[in-house]
């Protein structure tokens, strides 16, 4: 079987990767537009912040590919799709054209920042940044080195976690930061306003926030940047001037030319806000052809989102892989991706707030405002009498009918993580608050409690209200 894999980071390479061990008969084609696989682009701002070199980046090289016997064609575009011929147009960055026939497509193409109409013509600068690629890791990176602890305005576009981090690296460094985000908070789509509240407390000493701000336009004035900015809240236009720009105000899924080509071929490549719809197995509305990861949809809570997370990239790409592998081999299971709980971490000092589910706001809209409730307990991880011994913040979403557990927002250090990894769990399975209190956790005096913070949470909202 000839399966073709177009994009080659998170989705594509997990896919190929399942398939070869699978059956290693299968031929498998990875198609690849730059010159090199799996760079974890969130691994800019690391870089930039704990001197760890930029190569060490990537996940794989091509040669773990090409030793299994999967080809790779790097500095190749799929430029178009016959679907109907099922035939990937590929060309190379010699502008050399191939025809690729495949009995399986897997579409890994991704997503890709989104650039403001302002800034459209200002890649070429070396002073306004995205945060994508490793071409655009390696300019950031270069700019970072030489004006470093010079005093630079750096003005970071979107309050998202993609700025909260490269925050913390130009911050040590002494550039100056101005994070300007047209929402009234940072980190909006994830948490709510009180936990928010917690990250401004923590930021707001190292940068200026500029929020309800909405840049109209960008304008580089010999060497500075002026970025005119509307505020949303008083009506007033306003001027930020600075050294340099990033801009990360989100991604966009790439399908515009899969979507296109479907068309002309007189299927339809369903799509729901530009990422295409697949179903638990990876499937598109078009035979054969599969796709996963930051091009497509995520399920969430009954909806389907565009919200790419690497998880959600890995487990659509093996699902991909099992529904071909099942195919020709029976005794390996389909293996469908559940709804995702968008689980995510981010780093702010010495702090890592991490989510899953949904926030309160998010619940609201789909269960009715009245019918969900919070709960926040804050209380030590390890027994009160630990000299080392940090304290977490847990605010449980649920709701009231139900008593279900529909949320989780966690304020605390590096080993916090694990409460939302565990309620990702908890919230998925449709766990309510009496489920939730009677999990079974490890209890050791040296690491924790004998009650976990989330039966903690989940034991006060019982007791203050019953459970009907
Ligand atoms: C700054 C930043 C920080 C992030 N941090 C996190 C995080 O902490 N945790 C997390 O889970 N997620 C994070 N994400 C999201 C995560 O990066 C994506 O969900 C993930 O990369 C999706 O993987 P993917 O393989 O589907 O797509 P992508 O990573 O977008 O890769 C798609 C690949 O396809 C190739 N491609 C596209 N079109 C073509 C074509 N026509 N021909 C050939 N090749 C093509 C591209 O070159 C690329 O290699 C972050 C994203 C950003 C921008």
């Amino acid at each position: 079987m000839k399966i073709v894999i177009i994009g080659a980071t998170h989705a594509g390479t997990t896919a190929a990767l399942h398939l070869k061990q699978c059956d290693p008969q299968f031929e498998i084609i990875l198609i690849e537009r730059n010159n090199y696989i799996q760079f974890m682009r969130y691994g800019i701002a690391m870089s930039l912040q704990s001197g760890i070199p930029l190569e060490k980046m990537f996940l794989h090289q091509p040669s773990d590919f090409t030793k299994l016997g999967i080809e790779i064609l790097l500095e190749h575009t799929a430029t178009d799709i016959d679907f109907k011929k099922k035939q990937v147009t590929v060309q190379s960055a010699e502008n050399e054209i191939k025809q690729l026939i495949y009995d399986k497509l897997i579409i890994a193409t991704g997503s890709q920042p989104i650039v403001p109409k302002y800034a459209e013509n200002f890649n070429h600068l070396n002073n306004v940044f995205q945060v994508k690629s490793y071409q655009n890791g390696l300019k950031l990176q270069e700019y970072f080195k030489q004006n470093k602890n010079q005093d630079k305005v750096v003005a970071i576009i979107g309050g998202g976690y993609t700025a909260i981090e490269l925050l913390q690296s130009f911050a040590q460094n002494n550039f100056k930061v101005v994070i300007v985000d047209r929402n009234p908070r940072v980190l909006r789509k994830y948490f709510d306003q009180d936990i928010c509240e917690i990250v401004e407390e923590i930021i707001r000493p190292k940068c200026t926030l500029a929020l309800n701000s909405e840049v109209k336009s960008l304008q580089q004035i010999q060497s500075k940047l002026h970025l005119n900015v509307f505020n949303n809240k008083t009506q007033e236009d306003q001027l930020i001037t600075a050294d340099a720009c990033v801009i990360c105000i989100g991604d966009k899924p790439s399908t515009n030319f899969l979507v296109q080509a479907a068309q002309r071929d007189g299927l339809e490549l369903e799509t729901i806000l530009d990422a295409i719809k697949i179903d638990q197995n990876s499937i598109t509305s078009i035979p054969d052809v599969y796709a996963c990861g930051g091009c497509a949809i995520t399920r969430f809570h009954g909806e389907q989102i565009f919200l790419p997370l690497a998880q959600d990239a890995v487990r659509q790409g093996i699902s991909a892989a099992f529904d071909i592998i099942n195919q020709t081999n029976a005794k390996i299971p389909q293996l469908p991706t559940f709804d995702s709980e968008v689980t995510m971490a981010v780093r702010v000092y010495d702090k890592v707030l991490s989510q899953s589910g949904l926030s309160t706001a998010h619940a609201q809209q789909l269960f009715g405002a009245d019918n969900i409730k919070s709960h926040t307990v804050k209380q030590l991880q390890k027994l009160d009498f630990m000299t080392i011994n940090e304290s977490v913040l847990v605010k449980i979403v649920y709701r009231n009918d139900t008593k279900q557990l529909v949320g989780a927002q966690v304020v605390g250090d590096r080993n916090s993580v694990e409460v939302s990894q565990i309620a990702s769990i908890m919230i998925n399975r449709g766990m309510d608050l009496k489920q939730v209190v009677q999990q079974d956790f490890a209890f050791n005096q040296w690491f924790g409690k004998p009650q976990h913070v989330l039966q903690q949470a989940a034991l006060e909202v019982i007791l203050q209200e019953g459970f009907k």
